[in-house]
């Protein structure tokens, strides 16, 4: 094997670097086993030592300003905002906003989605869907959480009517008793 110019002999035959990734590994290993008995047994409670979140029976706490999660917003009379005029769609680069549009018998008024899909597989958490929307009919706030969708394909595309009951939700319960909705099933916070 030829050696790069950059590369000095030691680099080279990489034993070297193998050792000291192995030295690394095994110091943090010994160190961990070491301070998680400690405090098993009530001693060097004030180290503290690498621990790893055991997902998914244990969820870390999302940042407040965390904005994974989108929600149509509603009217006072909780019909839907949006009206169906695809900017949001047309801005998405994932192309993972699925609209039908519905007319009103009133042609006169505005259109509204009779589906809305957003296949949150494909979503990249942009979020220009929500710059492109002129009527703050979609949004990504902070207090949503999308939680354990399902384990098949079509149960990760949120509907409208998901996307509704999100908002619907956020108002009944508020930022905090979402959170709380959304740890109760696993054990730690
Ligand atoms: S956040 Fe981005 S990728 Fe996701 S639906 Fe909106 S525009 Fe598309
Ligand atoms: S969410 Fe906003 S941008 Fe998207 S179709 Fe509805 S009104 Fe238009």
């Amino acid at each position: 094997m030829k050696r790069s110019e950059e590369m000095t002999f030691w680099e080279w035959i990489y034993i070297p670097e193998i050792l000291r990734g192995l030295a690394i590994t095994n110091f943090h290993f010994v160190r961990n086993l070491f301070l998680h008995t400690a405090h098993l047994f009530g001693f060097k409670k004030d180290i503290n030592a690498t621990s790893t979140t055991q997902y998914p029976d244990e969820r870390k706490r999302y940042p407040d300003n965390f904005r994974g999660s989108h929600r149509l917003t509603l009217r006072e009379d909780a019909s839907v905002r949006c009206t169906a005029c695809f900017l949001c769609a047309t801005a998405c680069p994932a192309e993972c906003i699925y609209i039908e549009a519905g007319e009103y018998p009133d042609r006169s008024v505005e259109k509204f989605p009779i589906r809305y899909d957003i296949d949150t597989l494909r979503c990249i958490y942009c979020g220009y869907c929500v710059e492109a929307c002129p009527c703050d009919a979609v949004r990504m706030d902070s207090g949503t959480h999308p939680g354990n969708l399902g384990f098949g394909r079509k149960e990760f595309v949120e509907t409208k009517e998901v996307l509704m009951k999100r908002s619907e939700d956020l108002a009944e319960k508020g930022k905090e008793g979402l959170y709380e909705e959304y740890v109760k099933p696993y054990r730690h916070v």
